[in-house]
């Protein structure tokens, strides 16, 4: 179960992101959908633990946002998803530590739920 979490900064940016592993987390197909090419390599007849699908925290430097990601880990490293808006490579943040996107302070986050 992932959890959401709502991240607020100083300056008066926020954002409600889920993150974690929700009912998706060894959901192969989820994974052949998100991430085509790195599924291609995952052989599910080696049972579960060969890979974990889980959402993350990326930053876009360009859009100046955060956004909550899909993240593949698996044997050959870890994959996410590009920014949804212009295109380029999020920057993954800890999720405990995550810099506000528009003026670089860390930002707080309180839990408001949760999501599977
Ligand atoms: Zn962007
Ligand atoms: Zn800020």
């Amino acid at each position: 179960m992932g959890v959401v979490r709502m991240y607020a900064c100083g300056c008066g940016y926020s954002k409600e992101i889920c993150v974690g592993s929700g009912m998706g987390a060894f959901n192969i197909n989820l994974v052949k959908r998100l991430f085509p090419q790195e599924a291609a390599m995952i052989d599910v007849s080696r049972g579960p633990g060969e890979f974990e699908l889980a959402n993350a925290v990326g930053e876009c430097l360009s859009c100046k946002k955060l956004y909550a990601t899909a993240m593949l880990t698996y044997k050959g490293g870890v994959a996410t998803k590009p920014c949804p808006d212009c295109g380029k490579p999020l920057m993954i943040s800890d999720i405990n530590n995550v810099n506000c996107p528009v003026c670089s302070e860390l930002m707080n986050w309180q839990e408001v739920g949760l999501w599977d």
